[in-house]
Formats: C-alpha cells, structure tokens, sequence
C-alpha cells in the first residue's frame, strides 16, 4: 500500500493512512468486520490503493444501530447548551485540522485539493450554523386553542440513519448529520465504499474532542450489503440517502415498509437558460467552471445549455477557448484545475455516454474521449460539449462528468419548456440582465432550486432538494431540515 504521488503528503496524513486496513468506527471505538474482509480505497489520480477499509456484514450494521441507539438518551438528555459545546469544539477541531482532512479527501475523492479544503470548511460552516438554530429553537410552543390549554413539545427522534454517495463525502456529512446531532439525534454514517476515509477520520476526532461515545458512529462496506442493512433496519428512527435515483428507490421502499421517514437527495440533470443580454464571455467561462468543478460529478450542474439563438455561436467559441485552458491534473498538483473521475467505473459511464450520445446524432463541438496526466494513471477524461436534439440520451441522463449538451432557443416560453423537458428537477439557472425575466423564469423551471446569473449556490438558511427524479423528504440546508430531526407530541387539556 502506497501513496505514489510527486507531491508531498501532510506528516499527519501518512500517519492517519498508516491505520489501514480501517476498521469502522463505532460506539467510540475501532468496530472491526469479523469476517475479515476487506475493500480497496483507491486514489483515483494515480490508481495506486492507498488504504483498506474493513466490509461490515448486515448483523454488524444491525449492532452499530443498537449501539447508536444505546447512546442516545444520554446525548438527547443533555443541555442544549452542553450539546452545542461539544459540537463547536468538534467543529473547531475540523478546522484546525482542515489541510489534513483536504489531502485525505483529495487523494480518496480525487478532489482537486483546495476545493476539498473549501467542501471542509462549509462542513464546519455548516455545523455553527446548526448549533446556531438549535440554540433558539422553542421546543414547546403554546397553542391558541380556545376552551383548551394546549401545546406542542418537540424532542429527537433517536437513531437517525444516512447514506452518502462519493462525490462530495465530507460536505455532505456535515450537511447530514448537523442537524441531527444539534437537535439531540445519535447518527450512524454509511460512507461510499470508495471514499470512507474522512468519515473515520472525522469519528476519530468526535472520539478526541469528546463526543460521547455512540454519539457519532461510521459504518463501512458495500451498498448492497451495509447500505442495505441500514436502510432495511426497523430501529433506525430517520433515514436520509443521498445518492443515484435508482439506489434511493430501493432506500425509500425499505422505509416505506417499516414506516421509517426518509429523506432523498438524488441526481440531476439542470438546465443553464441563457438570454442575449448577458455578457456572453463571463456567462460563457461560469458554465465551463461549473461543468468543470470536481469534474462534473455534482448532482445539481448544469448539463443541458440553453442558449438563445442570437448568441450561440459566440457562447460555444467562448467555451471552446476557455476548455482548452483548463489544466487536468493529480488532485495534488496546486496547478491541476480539474482532476481524475471517481473510479474506472465511472470513467466508462462518462465516456460511453459520449459514444451514445454521439451515435443519437449529437455533434461533439469540443473535447470528449479520455484524457492523459503525464506520470500518473488515472481516472481522467477531457471535458466534452455536445449539441442537438434534447431528445438524445446525453441530454435526458444523467452523466455525472464534465459533459454539457448545448441546444438552441428563440424565445422565452421555449426556453422554460425546455429546460422542463426532463425527469429530474434539482437545480436550474437563468442568466439575463432583466430581472424580471430573470424572476419568471426562476419561477417556472419545475425543479427544487433556481439559482439567477450564477449555478451552485449554497448559503446556510436556503433550502436545498429535489422534486421529482431528483428528490423527496424536505431537502438539507435551512431551518426546515433541522425542524425534520425533531418529533413533535401535541399535549390537549379540556378547561372547565
Ligand atoms: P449510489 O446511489 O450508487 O451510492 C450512494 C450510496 O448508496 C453509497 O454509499 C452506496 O454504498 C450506497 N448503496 C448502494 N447500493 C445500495 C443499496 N442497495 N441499499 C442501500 N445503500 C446502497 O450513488 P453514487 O454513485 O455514490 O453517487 C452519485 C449519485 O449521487 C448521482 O446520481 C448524484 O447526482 C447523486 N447525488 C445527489 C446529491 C443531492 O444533494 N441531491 C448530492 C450528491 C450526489
């Protein structure tokens, strides 16, 4: 097991990889596969395993919920001032330790370095942000109920459950369990089998900082072996899954038979609607940065363009100039501006819905195939622009690469139709100087976000999900979803 990169890891780095193989982290302690077996973490920028983590079985998963639920009276009976302590001395610890967190991500994610540290940090924001609400929440609000006194009382539910997909791991564990933790819940934590290491991480510095034990737990293995255990549990009180449509399915049917509340974060396929008022240059380089951030693997991108038919032909060349410019490389490198896709896996999709999208009729107007870092082999593929019919393949599925399908409109009404014409409805975006329109448009695009003149953008207190193929269950980010970590009893008493 090595680490065979030119650029220097961080010594704390080498000594956290030096742990492998990982077992899983559970009720404060190592929690070990009994089985012995094992899976490969690879860095997807050179292909080398850097490190193994242990394969739990469906009975370990079941223990580490009774764990987890074990250590929940104490933790919920806490202060809400104690609680919000420990859990701002562990945001506190994340962020002194976010250069090492960063290296561990970069080289198990394969994301470009400094915007691992960036998804880091946003852990950190995220987890003030919720001990911030947690802190002023009014658990029993008095009803205005006449001939009754009446109220409601809020409490957490117990052991809440979450399923994490690969592409931003340590992000979105803060934006999953903040809440939970804030409100009093105890969280079992099923990493992506390909990235797994900032999640131990992480529950070893819950373990140092003192979190009590059982309070934070992470369980590794395969998603259909461990993740389905977990989302099959019947003790799991919540269970939030953020991944593929097709894995959420299955995730919702086991907890629409046990009665369990999900939450479904899933993918996308966003529109970016163009009007010729922009500035076609500036509009044109912020889609080729989205399309190109942590190389396309984010559910919420834009990868259908729309552009008005005035300014097309300036967009596409804008965009051309701009992809040639962008530096692939190892996710360590400080000059690589796009690294590696996850695994070959993935490799394969990306490129081979290319090759589909192409035989449809397509026209590649820039890029595609695989791509080469010289000294490394890696997962990397060129980022691709292709046009024509929204009906093909490349523009109705989602890829989940650095591939954007581009295709013409004339007028407004025509542009909102077509960035309608999908199953998905995560995330879409206008781009216009007319606010107005900017407002309509926003408005009528069937999909949980809309963002104006920019694409991903996340502030703490704006709710962020998914309708349709794209999602259920409340979404992440504002004071909703810390509202969803608490259950509510009503208390009635007749007067007189
Ligand atoms: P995936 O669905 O294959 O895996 C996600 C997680 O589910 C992994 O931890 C995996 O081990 C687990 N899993 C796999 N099979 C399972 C099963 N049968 N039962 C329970 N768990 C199982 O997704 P992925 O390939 O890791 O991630 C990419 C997808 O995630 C894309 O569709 C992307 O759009 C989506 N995504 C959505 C959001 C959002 O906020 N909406 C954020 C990030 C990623």
């Amino acid at each position: 097991m090595s680490v065979m990169t030119k650029f220097e890891l961080l010594p704390a780095v080498e000594t956290f990889l030096k742990q492998s193989p990982f077992a899983s982290f559970v009720g404060g302690k190592d929690f070990p596969a009994a089985s012995g077996n094992l899976i490969p973490t690879i860095d997807p920028g050179s292909g080398d395993t850097i490190a193994e983590i242990h394969d739990l079985s469906p009975s370990e998963i079941d223990r580490a919920v009774e764990i987890a639920d074990e250590a929940f009276p104490a933790w919920a009976g806490l202060s809400q001032q104690e609680r919000s302590s420990i859990l701002l001395r562990l945001a506190d610890a994340v962020e002194a330790d976010k250069a090492i967190i960063a290296q561990i991500e970069a080289l198990d994610a394969g994301k470009i370095q400094a915007q691992a540290a960036g998804d880091v940090q946003n852990f950190v924001d995220t987890l003030r942000y919720f001990v911030g609400l947690a802190d002023k929440v009014e658990l029993r609000n008095k009803l205005d109920v006449p001939g009754h006194d009446a109220w409601t009382f809020k409490q957490p539910w117990g052991a809440c459950a979450f399923i994490f997909p690969w592409n931003f791991p340590f992000l979105l564990i803060g934006w999953g369990i903040s809440p939970a933790l804030a409100a009093g819940n105890t969280v079992v934590i099923k990493p992506a089998e390909d990235t797994s290491l900032s999640a131990l991480y992480l529950a070893q510095l819950a373990k140092k900082v003192g979190v009590p034990d059982g309070v934070i737990n992470v369980v590794t293995g395969r998603g259909a072996t461990a993740g389905a255990a977990l989302s099959n549990n019947t003790k799991i009180k919540r269970m939030s899954f953020t991944g593929s449509p097709e894995v959420g399915q299955m995730v919702g049917e086991s907890c629409g038979r046990n009665l369990v509340p999900v939450k479904l974060e899933l993918g996308g396929k966003g529109a970016a609607v163009v009007f010729d008022d922009v500035d076609v240059k500036a509009t044109a380089e912020a889609l080729v940065g989205a399309i190109t951030f942590h190389s396309g693997q984010v559910c919420c991108d834009a990868t259908r363009w729309l552009i008005h038919e005035n300014v097309y032909d300036e967009f596409v060349k804008h965009c051309v100039d701009r992809l040639k410019e962008v530096k692939i490389g190892h996710p360590l490198d400080p000059n690589a501006q796009m690294g590696p896709v996850v695994n070959p896996k993935q490799c394969q999709r990306v490129l081979g819905y290319q090759d589909k999208g192409k035989a449809g009729g397509a026209e590649c107007l820039y890029g595609g195939g695989a791509a080469t870092v010289e000294g490394y082999e890696g997962n990397y593929v060129k980022p691709a622009l292709l046009a024509g019919s929204l009906d093909n393949v490349a523009a109705q599925e989602e890829i989940f690469g650095p591939v954007a399908y581009l295709a013409k409109f004339g007028s407004e009404q025509e542009a909102v139709a077509m960035a309608n014409d999908t199953q998905y409805g995560l995330a879409n975006s206008v781009w216009t100087k007319d606010n107005d329109r900017a407002a309509r448009v926003a408005e009528s695009m069937t999909a949980g976000n809309s963002w104006i003149n920019a694409h991903n953008v996340f502030a703490h207190g704006v709710p962020y999900g998914g309708v349709n193929k794209s999602g259920m269950g409340g979404g992440v980010l504002s004071i909703e979803t810390l509202m969803d970590y608490y259950r509510s009893t009503s208390v009635v008493r007749p007067l007189g």
